[in-house]
Protein backbone atom coordinates (compact mmCIF):
# COMPACT_ATOMS: atom_id res chain seq x y z
CA UNK A 1 0.00 0.00 0.00
CA UNK A 2 1.14 3.65 -0.49
CA UNK A 3 1.26 5.95 2.04
CA UNK A 4 0.58 10.14 2.29
CA UNK A 5 1.63 11.99 5.33
CA UNK A 6 -1.34 14.47 6.70
CA UNK A 7 0.15 17.56 7.59
CA UNK A 8 -0.47 18.27 11.26
CA UNK A 9 -3.29 20.40 12.16
CA UNK A 10 -5.02 22.22 15.11
CA UNK A 11 -8.70 20.66 15.12
CA UNK A 12 -11.50 22.58 16.39
CA UNK A 13 -13.09 21.10 19.61
CA UNK A 14 -17.06 20.80 18.68
CA UNK A 15 -17.92 20.80 22.78
CA UNK A 16 -17.08 18.83 25.55
CA UNK A 17 -19.42 16.68 26.86
CA UNK A 18 -20.33 14.69 30.11
CA UNK A 19 -20.75 11.37 28.16
CA UNK A 20 -19.94 10.87 24.67
CA UNK A 21 -22.03 8.34 22.74
CA UNK A 22 -20.39 7.22 19.31
CA UNK A 23 -23.23 5.50 17.52
CA UNK A 24 -26.79 5.60 17.70
CA UNK A 25 -28.64 2.17 17.09
CA UNK A 26 -30.62 0.71 19.94
CA UNK A 27 -27.41 0.38 22.29
CA UNK A 28 -26.43 3.91 21.53
CA UNK A 29 -29.76 5.85 21.70
CA UNK A 30 -30.80 3.69 25.09
CA UNK A 31 -26.99 4.67 26.07
CA UNK A 32 -27.53 8.53 25.20
CA UNK A 33 -31.05 8.37 27.07
CA UNK A 34 -29.77 6.90 30.41
CA UNK A 35 -27.14 8.82 30.20
CA UNK A 36 -29.23 12.23 29.82
CA UNK A 37 -31.87 11.41 32.10
CA UNK A 38 -29.40 10.70 35.24
CA UNK A 39 -28.08 14.44 34.53
CA UNK A 40 -24.87 14.12 31.69
CA UNK A 41 -24.66 16.24 29.47
CA UNK A 42 -24.51 14.24 26.08
CA UNK A 43 -23.17 13.99 22.88
CA UNK A 44 -24.92 11.34 20.55
CA UNK A 45 -22.95 10.86 17.37
CA UNK A 46 -24.65 9.22 14.62
CA UNK A 47 -23.39 8.28 10.79
CA UNK A 48 -26.75 7.87 8.78
CA UNK A 49 -29.82 10.42 9.26
CA UNK A 50 -31.55 8.52 12.11
CA UNK A 51 -31.34 7.03 14.96
CA UNK A 52 -31.75 2.76 15.47
CA UNK A 53 -28.94 1.29 13.66
CA UNK A 54 -30.21 -1.69 12.48
CA UNK A 55 -34.00 -1.37 13.13
CA UNK A 56 -34.44 2.49 10.71
CA UNK A 57 -31.61 2.43 8.57
CA UNK A 58 -30.93 -1.32 8.24
CA UNK A 59 -34.66 -2.07 7.84
CA UNK A 60 -34.86 -4.78 10.49
CA UNK A 61 -38.38 -5.48 10.19
CA UNK A 62 -39.17 -7.01 14.32
CA UNK A 63 -37.64 -7.02 17.51
CA UNK A 64 -36.62 -10.32 19.24
CA UNK A 65 -39.19 -11.27 21.69
CA UNK A 66 -38.73 -9.67 25.43
CA UNK A 67 -38.95 -13.29 27.42
CA UNK A 68 -40.44 -16.51 26.78
CA UNK A 69 -42.83 -16.00 29.42
CA UNK A 70 -45.62 -13.90 30.33
CA UNK A 71 -43.83 -11.22 31.74
CA UNK A 72 -41.05 -9.23 30.08
CA UNK A 73 -37.85 -10.03 31.52
CA UNK A 74 -36.18 -7.34 29.23
CA UNK A 75 -37.67 -3.92 31.13
CA UNK A 76 -36.88 -0.23 31.75
CA UNK A 77 -36.06 1.83 28.52
CA UNK A 78 -36.58 -1.03 26.54
CA UNK A 79 -39.94 -1.67 27.38
CA UNK A 80 -40.97 2.17 27.22
CA UNK A 81 -39.54 2.47 23.63
CA UNK A 82 -41.81 -0.93 22.79
CA UNK A 83 -44.66 0.64 24.39
CA UNK A 84 -44.63 4.09 23.55
CA UNK A 85 -43.83 2.66 19.88
CA UNK A 86 -47.51 0.81 19.91
CA UNK A 87 -48.99 4.00 21.20
CA UNK A 88 -47.83 5.39 18.02
CA UNK A 89 -49.15 2.95 15.98
CA UNK A 90 -45.92 1.87 14.87
CA UNK A 91 -45.80 -2.09 15.62
CA UNK A 92 -47.52 -3.08 12.87
CA UNK A 93 -50.04 -5.87 13.51
CA UNK A 94 -48.03 -6.69 16.80
CA UNK A 95 -51.25 -7.27 19.81
CA UNK A 96 -51.26 -4.55 21.61
CA UNK A 97 -50.53 -6.54 24.38
CA UNK A 98 -47.54 -9.08 23.21
CA UNK A 99 -44.11 -8.62 24.01
CA UNK A 100 -43.21 -11.18 20.93
CA UNK A 101 -41.32 -10.59 17.85
CA UNK A 102 -43.04 -7.20 17.68
CA UNK A 103 -43.17 -5.17 14.63
CA UNK A 104 -40.74 -2.40 14.19
CA UNK A 105 -42.37 0.88 11.72
CA UNK A 106 -38.79 2.02 11.07
CA UNK A 107 -40.34 5.80 9.98
CA UNK A 108 -42.35 5.39 13.16
CA UNK A 109 -39.32 4.48 15.35
CA UNK A 110 -36.92 7.40 13.94
CA UNK A 111 -40.03 9.69 15.13
CA UNK A 112 -39.20 8.05 18.77
CA UNK A 113 -36.05 8.33 19.36
CA UNK A 114 -36.02 11.83 18.21
CA UNK A 115 -38.53 12.45 20.59
CA UNK A 116 -36.82 10.88 23.02
CA UNK A 117 -33.43 12.79 22.54
CA UNK A 118 -35.38 16.02 23.09
CA UNK A 119 -37.45 15.07 26.09
CA UNK A 120 -33.98 13.54 27.69
CA UNK A 121 -32.17 16.72 26.59
CA UNK A 122 -29.25 14.98 24.25
CA UNK A 123 -27.60 16.79 21.56
CA UNK A 124 -27.76 14.74 18.72
CA UNK A 125 -25.25 14.82 15.67
CA UNK A 126 -26.27 13.04 12.09
CA UNK A 127 -23.99 12.41 9.14
CA UNK A 128 -20.90 12.65 11.52
CA UNK A 129 -18.57 9.86 11.73
CA UNK A 130 -15.93 8.94 14.37
CA UNK A 131 -13.13 7.94 13.10
CA UNK A 132 -10.14 8.68 15.48
CA UNK A 133 -9.26 8.82 19.06
CA UNK A 134 -6.78 11.07 21.22
CA UNK A 135 -5.88 9.39 24.37
CA UNK A 136 -3.50 10.24 27.80
CA UNK A 137 -2.02 7.14 28.88
CA UNK A 138 -5.75 4.84 29.21
CA UNK A 139 -7.78 7.35 28.85
CA UNK A 140 -9.71 8.47 26.12
CA UNK A 141 -10.05 12.57 26.16
CA UNK A 142 -11.59 13.43 22.53
CA UNK A 143 -12.87 11.36 19.25
CA UNK A 144 -12.11 13.22 16.17
CA UNK A 145 -15.08 13.40 14.10
CA UNK A 146 -16.17 14.09 10.37
CA UNK A 147 -18.69 15.87 8.78
CA UNK A 148 -20.22 18.30 6.48
CA UNK A 149 -17.75 20.66 8.82
CA UNK A 150 -14.85 19.04 8.09
CA UNK A 151 -13.05 17.41 11.10
CA UNK A 152 -13.10 18.32 14.47
CA UNK A 153 -12.90 16.71 17.95
CA UNK A 154 -15.02 16.37 20.90
CA UNK A 155 -13.78 16.09 24.50
CA UNK A 156 -15.51 14.21 27.11
CA UNK A 157 -15.13 13.15 30.74
CA UNK A 158 -16.92 9.52 29.81
CA UNK A 159 -17.43 7.60 26.08
CA UNK A 160 -19.59 5.06 24.61
CA UNK A 161 -18.57 2.73 21.96
CA UNK A 162 -22.11 1.96 20.75
CA UNK A 163 -21.54 1.67 16.83
CA UNK A 164 -21.86 -2.18 16.50
CA UNK A 165 -18.17 -2.76 15.37
CA UNK A 166 -16.45 -1.91 18.34
CA UNK A 167 -14.51 1.03 15.90
CA UNK A 168 -13.89 3.43 18.63
CA UNK A 169 -12.43 0.67 20.86
CA UNK A 170 -10.28 -0.51 18.12
CA UNK A 171 -9.08 2.97 17.52
CA UNK A 172 -8.62 3.02 20.81
CA UNK A 173 -6.08 0.08 21.61
CA UNK A 174 -8.50 -2.61 23.06
CA UNK A 175 -7.87 -5.74 21.93
CA UNK A 176 -10.33 -8.13 19.96
CA UNK A 177 -11.50 -11.14 18.60
CA UNK A 178 -13.41 -11.14 15.19
CA UNK A 179 -15.71 -13.93 14.14
CA UNK A 180 -14.74 -17.99 14.81
CA UNK A 181 -11.26 -19.38 15.17
CA UNK A 182 -10.52 -18.86 11.36
CA UNK A 183 -12.10 -15.26 11.74
CA UNK A 184 -15.20 -16.11 9.36
CA UNK A 185 -18.12 -14.18 10.12
CA UNK A 186 -21.61 -14.97 10.03
CA UNK A 187 -23.48 -14.28 6.72
CA UNK A 188 -25.08 -10.45 6.12
CA UNK A 189 -28.27 -9.30 5.26
CA UNK A 190 -29.88 -6.91 3.14
CA UNK A 191 -33.00 -5.68 4.58
CA UNK A 192 -35.91 -4.80 2.82
CA UNK A 193 -39.92 -3.65 2.28
CA UNK A 194 -42.15 -4.31 -0.60
CA UNK A 195 -45.34 -2.69 -1.11
CA UNK A 196 -48.54 -3.96 -2.95
CA UNK A 197 -48.61 -7.45 -1.30
CA UNK A 198 -52.35 -9.14 -1.03
CA UNK A 199 -51.74 -9.29 2.66
CA UNK A 200 -54.97 -11.95 2.98
CA UNK A 201 -53.52 -14.61 0.38
CA UNK A 202 -50.26 -14.05 1.62
CA UNK A 203 -51.30 -14.77 5.54
CA UNK A 204 -53.08 -17.87 4.75
CA UNK A 205 -50.32 -18.92 3.30
CA UNK A 206 -47.72 -17.94 6.07
CA UNK A 207 -50.26 -20.13 8.31
CA UNK A 208 -49.99 -23.02 6.03
CA UNK A 209 -46.68 -23.36 6.00
CA UNK A 210 -45.24 -21.94 9.25
CA UNK A 211 -43.62 -24.04 11.52
CA UNK A 212 -44.36 -22.73 14.48
CA UNK A 213 -43.73 -19.30 16.46
CA UNK A 214 -40.26 -21.23 18.85
CA UNK A 215 -39.07 -22.06 14.74
CA UNK A 216 -37.55 -18.57 14.21
CA UNK A 217 -35.93 -19.64 10.85
CA UNK A 218 -39.88 -19.34 9.29
CA UNK A 219 -38.09 -19.42 5.94
CA UNK A 220 -40.69 -22.30 5.11
CA UNK A 221 -43.17 -19.37 4.90
CA UNK A 222 -42.14 -19.03 1.15
CA UNK A 223 -39.26 -21.67 0.36
CA UNK A 224 -41.21 -23.62 -1.65
CA UNK A 225 -41.91 -21.39 -3.89
CA UNK A 226 -38.40 -20.28 -4.30
CA UNK A 227 -38.04 -23.18 -7.06
CA UNK A 228 -35.32 -23.37 -9.62
CA UNK A 229 -35.74 -20.46 -11.23
CA UNK A 230 -34.48 -18.31 -9.32
CA UNK A 231 -30.82 -17.44 -10.13
CA UNK A 232 -27.70 -18.97 -8.73
CA UNK A 233 -25.81 -16.63 -6.80
CA UNK A 234 -22.72 -17.94 -5.89
CA UNK A 235 -22.10 -15.46 -2.76
CA UNK A 236 -25.50 -15.57 -1.30
CA UNK A 237 -28.62 -17.70 -1.48
CA UNK A 238 -32.11 -16.78 -0.80
CA UNK A 239 -33.01 -18.24 2.80
CA UNK A 240 -36.55 -16.58 3.33
CA UNK A 241 -36.03 -15.38 7.54
CA UNK A 242 -38.33 -13.08 9.05
CA UNK A 243 -41.41 -11.58 7.05
CA UNK A 244 -43.23 -8.73 9.33
CA UNK A 245 -46.83 -6.78 7.96
CA UNK A 246 -46.18 -3.59 8.11
CA UNK A 247 -49.81 -2.72 7.30
CA UNK A 248 -51.81 -1.85 3.96
CA UNK A 249 -50.34 -4.55 2.11
CA UNK A 250 -46.52 -3.57 3.25
CA UNK A 251 -44.16 -5.99 4.42
CA UNK A 252 -40.79 -5.29 5.84
CA UNK A 253 -38.13 -8.88 4.83
CA UNK A 254 -35.53 -10.31 6.81
CA UNK A 255 -34.23 -12.31 3.85
CA UNK A 256 -31.59 -14.07 1.94
CA UNK A 257 -27.35 -14.06 3.07
CA UNK A 258 -24.29 -12.96 1.59
CA UNK A 259 -21.45 -14.96 2.45
CA UNK A 260 -17.81 -13.93 3.53
CA UNK A 261 -18.40 -10.18 4.00
CA UNK A 262 -16.27 -7.85 6.82
CA UNK A 263 -18.80 -5.54 8.26
CA UNK A 264 -15.47 -3.35 9.07
CA UNK A 265 -13.99 -3.11 5.88
CA UNK A 266 -15.33 -0.72 2.98
CA UNK A 267 -14.87 -2.67 -0.07
CA UNK A 268 -16.11 -5.95 1.32
CA UNK A 269 -19.18 -3.69 2.69
CA UNK A 270 -19.46 -2.24 -0.99
CA UNK A 271 -19.43 -5.38 -2.43
CA UNK A 272 -21.83 -6.96 -0.19
CA UNK A 273 -24.38 -3.74 -0.69
CA UNK A 274 -24.82 -3.77 -4.43
CA UNK A 275 -25.09 -7.73 -4.39
CA UNK A 276 -27.83 -8.03 -2.06
CA UNK A 277 -29.74 -5.66 -4.10
CA UNK A 278 -29.38 -7.97 -6.89
CA UNK A 279 -30.58 -10.98 -4.86
CA UNK A 280 -33.28 -8.58 -3.68
CA UNK A 281 -34.34 -7.66 -7.38
CA UNK A 282 -34.10 -11.63 -8.38
CA UNK A 283 -36.36 -12.25 -5.46
CA UNK A 284 -39.04 -9.56 -6.34
CA UNK A 285 -39.38 -10.90 -9.81
CA UNK A 286 -39.30 -14.27 -9.29
CA UNK A 287 -41.99 -13.96 -6.41
CA UNK A 288 -44.26 -11.72 -8.42
CA UNK A 289 -44.79 -14.65 -11.10
CA UNK A 290 -44.56 -17.47 -8.25
CA UNK A 291 -45.71 -16.57 -4.30
CA UNK A 292 -48.96 -16.03 -3.87
CA UNK A 293 -49.86 -12.64 -2.80
CA UNK A 294 -46.98 -10.89 -4.62
CA UNK A 295 -48.85 -10.79 -7.90
CA UNK A 296 -48.33 -7.27 -7.81
CA UNK A 297 -45.45 -6.89 -4.99
CA UNK A 298 -43.56 -4.12 -5.26
CA UNK A 299 -40.12 -3.29 -4.13
CA UNK A 300 -40.20 0.06 -1.36
CA UNK A 301 -36.41 -0.03 -0.16
CA UNK A 302 -33.97 -1.78 0.41
CA UNK A 303 -31.55 -0.98 3.54
CA UNK A 304 -28.99 1.99 3.96
CA UNK A 305 -27.28 0.04 6.52
CA UNK A 306 -25.99 -3.54 5.49
CA UNK A 307 -27.61 -6.11 8.04
CA UNK A 308 -24.11 -7.13 10.07
CA UNK A 309 -24.26 -9.84 12.47
CA UNK A 310 -20.81 -10.30 13.83
CA UNK A 311 -17.90 -8.89 13.27
CA UNK A 312 -15.16 -7.37 16.63
CA UNK A 313 -15.91 -8.50 20.05
CA UNK A 314 -14.33 -6.78 22.54
CA UNK A 315 -11.22 -8.08 24.98
CA UNK A 316 -12.92 -6.95 28.14
CA UNK A 317 -12.40 -7.15 31.86
CA UNK A 318 -14.56 -10.44 31.76
CA UNK A 319 -16.00 -12.43 28.97
CA UNK A 320 -18.91 -14.18 29.07
CA UNK A 321 -19.20 -17.98 28.10
CA UNK A 322 -21.55 -20.58 26.75
CA UNK A 323 -21.06 -22.20 30.26
CA UNK A 324 -22.08 -19.56 31.60
CA UNK A 325 -25.34 -19.38 29.52
CA UNK A 326 -25.84 -22.84 29.83
CA UNK A 327 -25.13 -22.73 33.84
CA UNK A 328 -27.76 -19.71 34.25
CA UNK A 329 -25.10 -18.17 36.61
CA UNK A 330 -25.12 -15.21 38.51
CA UNK A 331 -23.09 -12.11 39.13
CA UNK A 332 -23.07 -9.71 41.86
CA UNK A 333 -23.10 -7.21 38.72
CA UNK A 334 -26.09 -8.55 36.83
CA UNK A 335 -27.26 -5.48 35.25
CA UNK A 336 -29.92 -7.84 32.78
CA UNK A 337 -31.60 -11.13 32.58
CA UNK A 338 -32.43 -12.44 29.33
CA UNK A 339 -33.66 -16.10 27.55
CA UNK A 340 -33.11 -15.50 23.77
CA UNK A 341 -31.34 -18.48 22.31
CA UNK A 342 -28.27 -18.88 20.44
CA UNK A 343 -28.49 -17.72 17.22
CA UNK A 344 -25.91 -17.92 15.22
CA UNK A 345 -26.16 -17.93 11.09
CA UNK A 346 -24.08 -20.72 9.72
CA UNK A 347 -20.98 -18.50 7.85
CA UNK A 348 -21.19 -20.72 4.80
CA UNK A 349 -23.86 -22.72 2.47
CA UNK A 350 -23.30 -25.60 4.36
CA UNK A 351 -26.71 -27.78 4.56
CA UNK A 352 -24.95 -29.42 7.40
CA UNK A 353 -23.52 -26.72 9.07
CA UNK A 354 -27.12 -24.87 8.32
CA UNK A 355 -29.23 -27.50 10.57
CA UNK A 356 -26.41 -27.85 13.43
CA UNK A 357 -26.98 -23.98 14.10
CA UNK A 358 -30.73 -24.46 13.49
CA UNK A 359 -30.71 -26.52 16.18
CA UNK A 360 -28.64 -24.41 18.56
CA UNK A 361 -31.78 -22.04 18.14
CA UNK A 362 -34.47 -24.13 18.21
CA UNK A 363 -33.10 -26.89 21.00
CA UNK A 364 -29.72 -26.90 22.45
CA UNK A 365 -29.96 -23.33 23.66
CA UNK A 366 -33.47 -22.76 24.39
CA UNK A 367 -34.06 -22.64 28.26
CA UNK A 368 -37.58 -23.55 29.73
CA UNK A 369 -40.05 -20.65 29.65
CA UNK A 370 -39.46 -18.52 32.84
CA UNK A 371 -35.69 -19.78 33.36
CA UNK A 372 -33.63 -16.60 32.22
CA UNK A 373 -29.59 -16.36 32.87
CA UNK A 374 -27.84 -13.16 33.94
CA UNK A 375 -25.56 -10.83 32.55
CA UNK A 376 -22.45 -8.57 33.98
CA UNK A 377 -21.89 -5.12 33.63
CA UNK A 378 -17.97 -6.31 33.08
CA UNK A 379 -18.72 -7.85 29.87
CA UNK A 380 -19.23 -4.09 28.69
CA UNK A 381 -16.11 -3.10 30.24
CA UNK A 382 -13.26 -3.20 27.81
CA UNK A 383 -9.59 -3.82 29.18
CA UNK A 384 -6.39 -1.05 28.81
CA UNK A 385 -9.12 1.67 28.47
CA UNK A 386 -10.79 3.17 31.60
CA UNK A 387 -13.20 5.54 30.34
CA UNK A 388 -14.83 3.49 27.66
CA UNK A 389 -18.13 1.32 28.07
CA UNK A 390 -18.74 -0.99 24.98
CA UNK A 391 -22.81 -1.86 24.91
CA UNK A 392 -24.39 -3.75 21.56
CA UNK A 393 -23.09 -6.14 19.73
CA UNK A 394 -19.39 -6.18 20.28
CA UNK A 395 -19.01 -6.22 23.95
CA UNK A 396 -16.88 -9.00 25.88
CA UNK A 397 -18.27 -12.60 25.23
CA UNK A 398 -17.75 -15.60 23.32
CA UNK A 399 -19.08 -16.21 19.70
CA UNK A 400 -22.51 -18.45 20.66
CA UNK A 401 -23.29 -16.10 23.31
CA UNK A 402 -22.79 -13.10 21.31
CA UNK A 403 -25.38 -14.79 18.83
CA UNK A 404 -27.64 -14.30 21.96
CA UNK A 405 -27.04 -10.97 23.31
CA UNK A 406 -26.51 -9.13 19.93
CA UNK A 407 -30.45 -8.58 19.78
CA UNK A 408 -32.39 -5.34 19.79
CA UNK A 409 -34.07 -5.73 22.93
CA UNK A 410 -30.96 -6.64 25.21
CA UNK A 411 -29.00 -4.15 23.25
CA UNK A 412 -31.19 -1.26 24.57
CA UNK A 413 -30.78 -2.41 28.08
CA UNK A 414 -27.05 -2.94 27.55
CA UNK A 415 -27.44 0.81 26.73
CA UNK A 416 -29.58 1.64 29.61
CA UNK A 417 -26.76 0.23 31.95
CA UNK A 418 -23.97 1.60 29.80
CA UNK A 419 -25.45 5.29 30.00
CA UNK A 420 -26.09 5.46 33.85
CA UNK A 421 -22.82 4.14 34.61
CA UNK A 422 -21.33 6.79 32.35
CA UNK A 423 -23.13 9.25 33.76
CA UNK A 424 -22.55 7.88 37.40
CA UNK A 425 -18.34 8.07 36.49
CA UNK A 426 -18.55 11.11 35.00
CA UNK A 427 -19.98 12.78 38.03
CA UNK A 428 -17.18 10.55 40.66
CA UNK A 429 -14.21 10.58 38.14
CA UNK A 430 -13.76 6.58 38.80
CA UNK A 431 -12.70 4.25 36.22
CA UNK A 432 -15.53 1.89 34.62
CA UNK A 433 -14.08 -1.45 36.37
CA UNK A 434 -14.81 0.45 39.37
CA UNK A 435 -17.94 1.40 39.23
CA UNK A 436 -19.90 0.81 42.36
CA UNK A 437 -21.96 -2.80 41.04
CA UNK A 438 -24.47 -2.62 43.68
CA UNK A 439 -25.44 1.32 43.25
CA UNK A 440 -25.64 0.75 39.45
CA UNK A 441 -28.24 -2.23 40.24
CA UNK A 442 -30.26 -0.31 42.63
CA UNK A 443 -30.80 2.43 40.08
CA UNK A 444 -31.45 0.41 37.20
CA UNK A 445 -34.04 -1.22 39.22
CA UNK A 446 -35.48 2.32 40.22
CA UNK A 447 -35.15 3.06 36.70
CA UNK A 448 -37.71 0.24 36.02
CA UNK A 449 -34.83 -2.63 34.46
CA UNK A 450 -34.91 -6.27 36.03
CA UNK A 451 -31.51 -7.25 36.89
CA UNK A 452 -32.04 -10.43 38.79
C1 LIG B 1 -30.14 -8.95 9.17
C2 LIG B 1 -30.37 -8.77 10.62
C3 LIG B 1 -31.60 -9.04 11.17
C4 LIG B 1 -31.83 -8.86 12.52
N1 LIG B 1 -33.06 -9.14 13.02
C5 LIG B 1 -33.31 -8.88 14.32
C6 LIG B 1 -34.60 -9.10 14.85
O1 LIG B 1 -35.50 -9.57 14.17
N2 LIG B 1 -34.83 -8.79 16.15
C7 LIG B 1 -33.83 -8.28 16.95
O2 LIG B 1 -34.09 -7.99 18.11
N3 LIG B 1 -32.58 -8.12 16.46
C8 LIG B 1 -32.31 -8.39 15.18
N4 LIG B 1 -31.04 -8.23 14.70
C9 LIG B 1 -29.97 -7.79 15.59
C10 LIG B 1 -29.99 -6.32 15.89
O3 LIG B 1 -30.70 -5.59 14.94
C11 LIG B 1 -28.60 -5.72 15.99
O4 LIG B 1 -27.67 -6.63 16.47
C12 LIG B 1 -28.69 -4.52 16.92
O5 LIG B 1 -29.34 -3.48 16.23
C13 LIG B 1 -27.33 -4.10 17.39
O6 LIG B 1 -27.47 -2.88 18.05
P1 LIG B 1 -26.23 -1.90 18.18
O7 LIG B 1 -26.77 -0.65 18.75
O8 LIG B 1 -25.14 -2.61 18.87
O9 LIG B 1 -25.72 -1.71 16.68
P2 LIG B 1 -26.42 -1.17 15.37
O10 LIG B 1 -27.87 -1.36 15.35
O11 LIG B 1 -25.60 -1.78 14.27
O12 LIG B 1 -26.13 0.39 15.43
C14 LIG B 1 -24.85 0.94 15.30
C15 LIG B 1 -25.00 2.40 14.91
O13 LIG B 1 -23.73 3.04 14.92
C16 LIG B 1 -23.55 3.80 13.74
N5 LIG B 1 -22.11 3.83 13.49
C17 LIG B 1 -21.32 2.78 13.19
N6 LIG B 1 -20.04 3.16 13.08
C18 LIG B 1 -20.02 4.49 13.29
C19 LIG B 1 -18.99 5.46 13.32
N7 LIG B 1 -17.70 5.11 13.13
N8 LIG B 1 -19.32 6.74 13.56
C20 LIG B 1 -20.62 7.10 13.78
N9 LIG B 1 -21.63 6.22 13.78
C21 LIG B 1 -21.34 4.92 13.56
C22 LIG B 1 -24.36 3.06 12.70
O14 LIG B 1 -24.74 3.91 11.64
C23 LIG B 1 -25.57 2.58 13.51
O15 LIG B 1 -26.60 3.51 13.54
C24 LIG B 1 -30.78 -8.40 13.34
C25 LIG B 1 -29.53 -8.13 12.81
C26 LIG B 1 -29.31 -8.32 11.47
C27 LIG B 1 -27.97 -8.01 10.91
Amino acid sequence: MKYITEPKKKLPVYGNFDVVVCGGGPAGSASAISAARNGAKVLLIEQTGCLGGMSTAGLGPTMAPFTNDREPFIRGIALEVLNRLKEIGGTGDTPKSSTMWPVIDSEKIKLLYDTLMEEAGVKVLFFTGVFNVQKIKNKIIAVIIENKNGRQAVTGKTFIDATGDADLSAMAGVPFEKGDNKGKMQPVTLCFTAAGIDTEKFKTLRNVTFKGLNAKMTEATINPYLGKSLPDMKHGEYRYIVNKNLGNGVWGFNFGHVYNIDGTDADSLSFGMAYGRKLIDNFIKHARKHVPGFENAQLLQTGQLMGVRETRRIKGIYKYTIGDYTSLKTFDDTIAVYDYPVDVHAPTKSKKLYKKHEKQFTADYVLPAGKYYSIPFRILVPVKIENLLVPGRSLSADRLTQGAFRVIPLCLAFGEAAGLAAAMAAKKGNAMKDTDFALLRKKLKAQGAKVG
